[in-house]
């Protein structure tokens, strides 16, 4: 059987939420087809201690304050469930789960949206299913040969899971650092980076970071110089735990190993490090498997965009997956605004507005 709508939204994670949010109020009708069991996207399944790196007040979606989580400055990844959860609910967004779409075709002035319990016809789509979905670890020589346990930043859980372990932490972004931090005091730790951590100041954190990318997008609209992304300020903010870790002298970062043994890692200088677990922080590409019948693929995995609009398929947006579909758009408080112009464009070309 076939549905059919305005716009089919694909993922219902904060950025298919804020997309849905300004579909409504365009009265549009529209359908959020969403792969988890329960509301919440990535923020799910997250390492327990995981705390947001801005308050509340900096990691809202459109329209609904984030209430501060008592006792917390920073909620953690299960405050941020309950308001998504709450969230979707308030806004009554149609979202449909679980559906997992597997391919998007055009079909004459439709796309047609195929999912694993049905297809949906539509005018415009909308794809919003992060980057969480796709762990990438680099191409390591010996890698498969390592005989103990490896895991990537998105099937890490808990120190205690390595408690007394030799655990080599191989990443010098944020979550290479927080986890590093968080095994620190339970395991005998080995931290590799690539270069020199490089930590933003102390008292900087999430709502700096927006700031930045909020004066970068003004520079832009405005036809100035660009400013940098978020990058530029450093790779690391220093939350609470790295900062304790760090100040602790317990995150103390050996440069990139040249391979893997059965038994550990080997720099270029023939030094070794023997390792029970090896935890690949090593960051994530973009979700866009169901797009491939579109033949839209460009360089580095991404789609050729103005905005959030695929340049070859003016039907499709790209919203959340990074600063590519605009500036701080894979963050809570950043996805709202391109939500916002993809919707409007949306309603634009289906004559709507
Ligand atoms: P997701 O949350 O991944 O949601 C996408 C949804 O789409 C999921 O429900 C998924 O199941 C679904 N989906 C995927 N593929 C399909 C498919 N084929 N068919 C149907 N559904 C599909 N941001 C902040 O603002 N503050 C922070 O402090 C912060 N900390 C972060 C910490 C970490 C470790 C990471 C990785 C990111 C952090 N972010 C933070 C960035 C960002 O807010 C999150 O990554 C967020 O989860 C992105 O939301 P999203 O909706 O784009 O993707």
């Amino acid at each position: 059987m076939t549905d059919h709508t305005d716009v089919v939204v694909i993922g219902g994670g904060q950025a298919g939420l804020a997309a849905g949010y300004h579909l409504r109020r365009l009265g549009l009708d529209f359908v959020i087809l969403d792969a988890q069991a329960t509301p919440g996207g990535a923020w799910q399944h997250t390492w327990d201690s995981l705390h947001l790196f801005s308050p509340a007040a900096y990691s809202c979606l459109p329209g609904r304050l984030m209430s501060p989580q008592p006792g917390e400055t920073y909620p953690d990844a299960a405050h941020v469930v309950s308001y998504l959860t709450d969230y979707e609910q308030r806004y009554e967004l149609p979202v449909v789960r679980p559906v997992r779409v597997e391919a998007v075709h055009r079909d004459g002035d439709h796309l047609r949206v195929e999912g694993d319990t049905g297809t949906w016809r539509a005018r415009a789509v909308m794809s919003a299913t992060g980057t969480w979905w796709r762990p990438f670890v680099p191409a390591v020589p010996g890698r498969t040969e390592f005989k103990g346990t490896q895991l990537h930043t998105v099937e890490y859980r808990r120190p205690a899971d390595g408690a007394r372990q030799r655990v080599i932490v191989v990443g010098g972004g944020n979550s290479g650092a927080q986890i590093a931090a968080d095994v620190a005091y339970d395991t005998d730790l080995t931290w590799v980076t690539l270069r020199e951590p490089h930590y933003l100041a102390d008292d900087i954190d999430g709502r700096a970071l927006f700031d930045h990318a909020t004066a970068r997008r003004r520079a832009l609209d405005g036809g100035g110089t660009d400013t940098g992304g978020v990058a530029s300020l450093g790779d690391i903010v220093a939350v609470p735990p790295v900062r304790e870790a760090r100040d602790a002298g317990l995150l103390k970062a050996q440069p990139m190993f040249t391979r893997v043994t059965t038994t550990g890692v080997e720099w270029a200088d023939g030094t070794t490090a023997e390792a029970d677990a090896i935890i690949w922080c090593t960051g994530f590409r973009p979700a866009l498997a169901h797009l491939a019948p579109l033949g839209l693929r460009g360089p580095r995995g991404h789609i050729p965009t103005h905005g959030t609009q695929a340049v070859d398929e003016p039907r499709l947006h790209l919203l959340g997956y990074g600063d590519w579909t605009g500036p701080a758009s894979a963050t809570l408080i950043g996805v709202g605004r391109p939500a916002r112009e993809a919707a409007r464009q949306i309603a634009g070309l289906l004559g709507a507005a």
